[in-house]
């Protein structure tokens, strides 16, 4: 059996590692000139900066994208920090003057009556998970409290990029189930690269191939079936297909889709996808700014949901001495077309964060369409399988649900491939 993979983004290498050692002849087709989208390293100046993440699994070693690291023997080290999550609340942000609240006692900032109240939901939504509406209306409903919205948002912008307000109050709870289910972050060693240059050796060792600076133009279907692609006007013949730019991208390419009234209606789903957007700002620190490997949550601020210091858990992502600190903001939509004042912001919020700290910033990346920080935003994704027989879509455009990012995508590699697979 051929296996044809579209991208050599994270879903997709995953997909290629599973595939590859389960027997199939693998084809990887890259059009960019490196792999690993956006979960890869460049170097600049000693400071291993990102194409997109921020160098952090979302639920660290045990993970379920840990899980399917070490399922198809890729050599990955990934490393946790306990306890060490924490919002910061500023009293006075003009003023510099905050306490750090550590994540799991942010309650403690709340007033008393709000703090019973958050006793007992947080012994009920467990057993009863609410239901149909957003994450921002529940908080609205049940803790009502400005402090409470601004943790949301900066837990959301920050895992999601996306307002409270704009995620599904399932999709929330789901998350914060994983969130026990499987611990908080870490970071691989060496950062995102490790991962995705890992994930290609083994599918290299398995006898699979890798081609970057390779697009493919076209999804070939024959009565409804994928039966390849096309590259440079060659066709490429497989028996399936896996699609690791989401289901939008993915449609376009499928020049002979058929015109069922299944495949009207995946259009109409595909309709409704909403790539999530966000600002990274990258800061190179001559002393740390954080002092640990987890995150810091930032309600206060105007902009900025979070930022973390990977170079406490892996000093080699910076020269020696420095420190790589990384701020994430979600962009909403509408301000998309002013990313430059979104920035300036998330730049003056760092400045009231970090007052007198010695740092510079050495980049600012802004990321929204077709290189987004979500293909698809929490709770919108609308599954791997699509109306085309043999043809998949893995990646962040196609998640699993509760999965915050890359976890997310290995929920969904899981899934396609326990369809594949059996
Ligand atoms: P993608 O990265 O989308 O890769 C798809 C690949 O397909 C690309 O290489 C592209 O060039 C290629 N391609 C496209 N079209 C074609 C074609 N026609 N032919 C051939 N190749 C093609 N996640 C975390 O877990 N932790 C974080 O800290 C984190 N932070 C983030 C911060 C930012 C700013 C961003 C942007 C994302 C962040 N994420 C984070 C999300 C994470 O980076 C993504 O979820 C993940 O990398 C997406 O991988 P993917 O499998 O969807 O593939």
């Amino acid at each position: 059996m051929k296996a044809i993979v579209i991208g050599s983004g994270l879903g997709g290498l995953l997909s290629a590692a599973k595939l590859s050692g389960a027997g199939y002849e693998v084809e990887v087709f890259e059009r960019l000139a490196m792999i690993g989208g956006r979960f890869t390293n460049f170097n600049i100046n000693g400071y291993q900066l990102t194409t997109g993440a921020l160098h952090m699994l979302p639920h660290g070693p045990t993970g379920p994208l840990a899980h399917l690291i070490k399922e198809v023997n890729a050599d990955v080290i990934i490393e946790r920090q306990d306890d060490t999550a924490f919002m910061r609340i500023h009293e006075d942000l003009e003023k510099g003057i905050y306490k750090d609240v550590p994540f799991g006692k942010f309650g403690s900032t709340f007033s008393a009556w709000n703090r019973i109240k958050l006793a007992l939901l947080l012994l009920s939504t467990r057993k009863w998970s609410p239901k149909n509406c957003s994450f921002g209306e529940w908080i609205t409903k049940n803790l009502n409290m400005p402090i409470a919205h601004q943790m949301a948002d900066s837990f959301c912008g920050w895992a999601l990029s996306l307002k409270a307000a704009d995620t599904p109050v399932e999709e929330a709870f789901e998350i914060f189930e994983n969130l026990y289910r499987h611990g908080g972050p870490g970071v691989p060693i060496g950062g995102c690269k490790a991962v995705t240059d890992a994930l290609a050796d083994v599918v290299r060792r398995n006898g699979g191939s890798i081609e970057t600076k390779t697009e493919v133009t076209e999804i070939l279907v024959e009565n409804g079936k994928a039966v390849g692609v096309l590259i440079d006007g060659q066709k490429h013949m497989a028996d399936i297909v896996i699609s690791n730019i989401g289901h939008p991208f993915t449609n376009d390419l499928c020049k002979d889709a058929p015109t069922t009234t299944q495949y009207e209606q995946y259009l109409d789903k595909i309709r409704t996808i909403n790539p999530s957007a966000g600002v990274k700002i990258c800061l190179a620190a001559n002393e740390p700014l954080i002092g640990h490997g987890g995150v810091l949550f930032t309600p206060s601020a105007k902009r900025v949901n979070g930022i973390n210091e990977v170079t406490n858990i892996d000093p080699n992502l910076a020269p020696p001495g420095k420190h790589l600190v990384m701020a994430h903001q979600t962009v909403q939509w509408d301000r998309i077309p002013y990313l430059e004042e979104e920035i300036d912001m998330g730049i003056a919020d760092l400045e009231r964060i970090f007052p007198n700290k010695d740092y510079e910033i050495i980049l600012a990346q802004s990321y929204y369409d077709g290189w987004p920080v979500n293909r698809s935003s929490s709770g919108t994704d609308i599954g791997n399988t699509t109306p085309i027989e043999g043809l998949y879509v893995v990646g962040d455009g196609a998640k699993g649900k509760g999965g915050i990012e890359v976890e997310g995508v290995a929920l969904g590699v899981k899934n396609t491939m326990n369809i594949i697979l059996g």
